[in-house]
C-alpha cells in the first residue's frame, strides 16, 4: 500500500507570513511543498503527496491538520520561513513528543535538509505547541528554512536553484523516514562499448604465401578470413 504524504505550504492569500528583502514566506513555502512533491512521486516507489494549496489561497491552521486527518497521512509536514533577525535552519515537532516514530522521521528530514545549508547555522531539533504539529493524528514535523529577513539566508532563498536543492533533500529525508524505495531508472539505451565483438586470429606468418595458404584453408573450412600486413 502506498504511504501518504501530506506537504503543507505555510501561509497563503491574505496571509503573505513573513515579508522581507524582496521575498514573501507564502511564496517561497509553496515553491518548495510542490518541487517537493514531485521530487518524491517521480523519484519514489509507493508514494502519494497531497498539498494543502497548490494555490495562492488562505487556510486556517486547523483545515490544514484536518485536511491530513482526512487522508489518513502516514506523515505531515508543513514548510516555513523564520523571521526575526536570526540565521539557520530549524524543525518543530509537538511538545509532548519524546522519541518515538516522530523523533526519528523528523531527525531524517531534519538531516538531510541542514546538508543542503551548509555554511548556516543548525539552530537544532526543537518541540514546540504548534497547531499544524498539534491537530495532526500522524507523525508532523514543521520545518523554518532560513530567516527571511537576514539579508544572507534571503540572498540564498532567492535562487530557484537552491529551493529545488531543498526540496530534494526534503523528499529525500521523507523517503527515508518512510523507508521509500527510490523508482528504478529506465534502462539505458545501449552504447558502443556494449557492441563490442571479438576477433580471432589464426597465426602471424612472414610470408604473405603462407598466410594466403592458411586463409584458403580456413575458407575451405567455411570461415571468411581477411589478411592484415603488419
Ligand atoms: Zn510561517
Amino acid at each position: 500500500m502506498s504511504k501518504i504524504v501530506v506537504i503543507d505550504p505555510g501561509h497563503g492569500g491574505k496571509d503573505p507570513g513573513a515579508c522581507a528583502n524582496g521575498l514573501k514566506e507564502k511564496d517561497i513555502v509553496l515553491k518548495i511543498s510542490k518541487y517537493a512533491k514531485s521530487y518524491l512521486e517521480n523519484g519514489y516507489e509507493g508514494v502519494k503527496v497531497y498539498l494543502t494549496r497548490s494555490t495562492d489561497v488562505f487556510l486556517e491552521l486547523s483545515e490544514r491538520a484536518k485536511f491530513a486527518n482526512a487522508k489518513k497521512a502516514n506523515l505531515f509536514v508543513s514548510n516555513h520561513i523564520n523571521a526575526g533577525g536570526g540565521t539557520g535552519f530549524e524543525s518543530y515537532v509537538y511538545t509532548t513528543i519524546n522519541g518515538g516514530t516522530t523523533e526519528k522521521m523528523r531527525s531524517a528530514i531534519h538531516n538531510e535538509v541542514m546538508n543542503v545549508f551548509e555554511g548556516f547555522r543548525d539552530r537544532g531539533k526543537k518541540k514546540e505547541n504548534l497547531a499544524v504539529v498539534r491537530e495532526t493524528d500522524m507523525p508532523a514535523t514543521l520545518l523554518e528554512h532560513l530567516f527571511i529577513d537576514t539579508k544572507k539566508d534571503a540572498d540564498f532563498l532567492k535562487s530557484d536553484a537552491n529551493l529545488k536543492a531543498i526540496a530534494k533533500a526534503e523528499a529525500k529525508g521523507i523517503a527515508k523516514a518512510l523507508g521509500l524505495k527510490t523508482k528504478s531508472k529506465p534502462s539505458k539505451p545501449s552504447t558502443d562499448k556494449d557492441k563490442s565483438f571479438y576477433k580471432v586470429q589464426t597465426g602471424a606468418f612472414a610470408s604473405k604465401e603462407n598466410a594466403e595458404k592458411s586463409a584458403k584453408e580456413l575458407e575451405r573450412k567455411g570461415y571468411k578470413t581477411y589478411i592484415v600486413k603488419e
